[in-house]
């Protein structure tokens, strides 16, 4: 039995290589291990590790592409955690689950933990006894937050498939109950004509037992600082630049720069946008500088522009050093293990959203 190991912090030998010789090495280990190692990339990696990545994609695209890696031993994901919590979750219980820094976290999931969200959920369900609520937690949160969700009838989302969730808890529950990323909840609701009224902002005790009993939406309080540093000054002032300029923006970014913006959508689809723009259009895109940059790259033809450079310091912490360091250690190092009772649970919330 080999022994795991977690260590965030790089040996000094890995510090020194250079670049060339790490993408060697890297190749050199994916050769060896072809079909038994799968590397995932992130759309927000940087470009060294995206260029070696086996599969990319955004959170739903990953989800799925790990859920179907049924051959592989190793699974590498080039990530923050609670995306290789989620490819943890739905492997198979032979397979190891692997993240090149365990300290790559993600700020906005952390706003909820599984005290807080379970105090709110006593409060909410003891005020609305009459009322059928389901928890729905983004994909973007703590493993216990996904088990909540899987044992109270709830389900997870993505930004991609957002709208499709919350129709379908609409048609069958009374009310939402939405962590950890207000503005996606907001946005999501909104879209589908629920009043601001009726779309409440859950802030400890700050709701009065009316106000819960009246709201069909309440929104944990978490946010990404990545998608709120883009503002609707930048909107008008990017507009003023480029008066031809389409402007596309994630949802995790508040309403009044959705508002302001032409279209909104998950990374996968800013990518789609992106590419169904006829050549000579000006796209301002508002999410992780990283993929910007590699759109602007990608699509030579169409002039690629930042709404204004916003960059996720958890997402570069994976490099290619580290990558070597996890590809040299398969199996021991920086293993991601969820418990079986969490992953028990979380599964029947990623599998209800799965399946929609
Ligand atoms: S971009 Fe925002 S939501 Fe995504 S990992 Fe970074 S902090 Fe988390």
């Amino acid at each position: 039995m080999m022994k795991k190991k977690m260590n965030p912090i790089l040996p000094d030998e890995y510090r020194m290589i250079d670049d060339f010789e790490l993408k060697n090495r890297i190749i050199e280990k994916k050769e060896q291990y072809s079909s038994r190692l799968v590397i995932l990339g992130h759309h927000y990696q940087r470009d060294s590790v995206i260029e070696l990545a086996d599969l990319t994609g955004d959170s739903l695209e990953l989800c799925q592409k790990a859920a179907r890696q049924r051959k592989a031993d190793f699974i590498v994901f080039c990530g923050v955690q609670f995306m290789a919590e989620s490819a943890d979750i739905l492997s198979e219980e032979n397979q190891i689950v692997q993240i090149p820094d365990p300290l790559a976290g993600c700020p906005l999931a952390d706003f909820a933990n599984i005290e807080g969200v379970e105090y709110a959920w006593q409060k909410i369900t003891d005020i609305c006894k009459d009322q059928k609520i389901i928890p729905i937690t983004y994909i973007n949160s703590d493993a216990e937050l996904k088990a909540f969700c899987g044992r109270h009838e709830g389900i997870t989302c993505t930004s991609s498939n957002a709208a499709k969730v919350v129709k379908w808890a609409l048609e069958r529950f009374d009310k939402i109950f939405f962590f950890p990323d207000q503005h996606l909840g907001r946005n999501t609701a909104s879209a589908m004509g629920i009043s601001s009224k009726q779309i409440l902002l859950w802030n400890e005790d700050n709701l009065s037992d009316e106000e819960i009993d009246g709201a069909k939406v309440i929104l944990w309080n978490g946010y990404c600082h990545v998608h709120t540093a883009f503002t609707p000054e930048h909107v008008q002032k990017t507009r003023s630049q480029f008066p031809d300029v389409k402007i596309i923006v994630h949802p995790e970014s508040s309403k009044e720069v959705v508002d302001a913006s032409d279209a909104s959508g998950s990374t996968g689809q800013i990518i789609q946008y992106v590419e169904n723009a006829p050549a000579g259009s000006t796209i301002a895109i508002g999410t992780e500088t990283n993929l910007v940059n590699r759109l602007n790259q990608m699509y030579p033809d169409k002039k690629i522009i930042p709404l204004v450079r916003s960059f996720c310091p958890n997402m570069f912490k994976i490099n290619l050093n580290n990558l070597c360091w996890t590809l040299d250690n398969l199996g021991t190092l920086n293993v991601v293990e969820v418990s079986d009772a969490i992953k028990h649970d979380a599964k029947i919330a990623l599998n209800r959203m799965l399946a929609l």
